[in-house]
């Protein structure tokens, strides 16, 4: 049957797809393409066509792109937050909604302020005490060297760790103590060898200093109110470079660019950093040290 072909596709009828609007001369073509396109609710959409896109990548270029569709274009010029591509109402409702969509953390919940902590954060002596004060809400990217501990070198451990700011300012960086013994050192993909671990700074010292930073002289009690100076913490699968670090920090203040819906796959599966680097900054991040924020080329 479906060799025949039917009189009424000889016309110029198209059959086109409801889901990304492609338009085939066969019904048979639109049923093969839908089978294999797995158009689902998870696919990216145009806010003002509605069309599926294969990844938001695709969505921006639908709609802002050089080769954008007119008609959403337009409407997303007046109504479209750049960021996360949703199409608003109305102007206004665009401008309230970049507020909340910007990289800022949440407006505080105005609860009560609690007990100051303050000895905590005034830790004496450390690299990095002049250059990051009174700058309000900056963010700090983070990331985290791991060797391998356990038997099977499986364990990971935090071995080396770096910050940066906005600016790309290294602003802290060290080897780190190991909490048990290294049994892998995965020196190909860490560049990390016993020597650097030999006199590396211990783990609480490191975790004052990266608490320190972060908090930028803002009391312990209004870290979890979204103080002034508190520091939005950005990072690369951010939780488990907390967990080695064996530390914890507001998740209001915590970004991650494993886990933010415009930089992920369509299935929302993570893409790597290696990519992300890749795409976004054009910057190829060479797979030895690792370390993204330590590259000195
Ligand atoms: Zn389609
Ligand atoms: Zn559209
Ligand atoms: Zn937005």
């Amino acid at each position: 049957m479906a060799s025949e072909p039917d009189p009424s596709e000889s016309r110029t009828q198209r059959h086109k797809c409801p889901a990304c609007y492609k338009q085939f001369k066969r019904k048979l073509h639109l049923i093969e393409h839908m089978k294999i396109s797995y158009h689902s609710v998870h696919q990216p959409r145009c806010g003002v066509c509605q069309k599926h896109c294969k990844s938001f990548e695709s969505v921006r270029e639908h709609i802002s792109g050089p080769l954008a569709k007119s008609n959403c274009s337009k409407i997303f010029l007046n109504q479209g937050c750049n960021l996360c591509l949703k199409v608003l109402d109305s102007p206004a409702a665009l401008n309230e909604h970049k507020q909340k969509c910007c990289l800022n953390a949440p407006v505080p919940l105005g609860t009560k302020i609690m007990p100051c902590i303050e000895s905590h954060v005034i830790l004496s002596g450390s690299i990095m005490d002049e250059r990051h004060n009174g700058k309000g809400h900056g963010a700090i990217a983070i990331d985290c060297e791991m060797v391998g501990g356990g038997s099977d070198g499986s364990i990971d451990l935090c071995a080396r760790v770096c910050l940066v700011d906005e600016d790309e300012n290294l602003i802290f960086h060290t080897y780190v103590q190991p909490q048990i013994p290294v049994s892998n050192y995965r020196y190909e993909v860490t560049g990390v060898t016993e020597d650097h671990l030999r006199d590396a700074m211990p783990l609480n010292e490191v975790q004052d200093k990266i608490l320190k930073i972060l908090y930028n002289g803002e009391s312990v009690g209004r870290i979890r109110l979204d103080g002034e100076k508190v520091r939005l913490l950005v990072g690369h699968g951010i939780q488990h470079d907390l967990d080695c670090l064996r530390m914890k920090y507001p998740g209001q203040l915590l970004r991650d660019t494993a886990k933010y819906r415009p930089l992920m796959k369509t299935n929302l599966l993570s893409h790597s950093l290696k990519h992300l680097t890749k795409t976004y900054l054009g910057i190829n991040v060479h797979c030895f040290t690792g370390m993204i924020s330590s590259q000195a080329f």
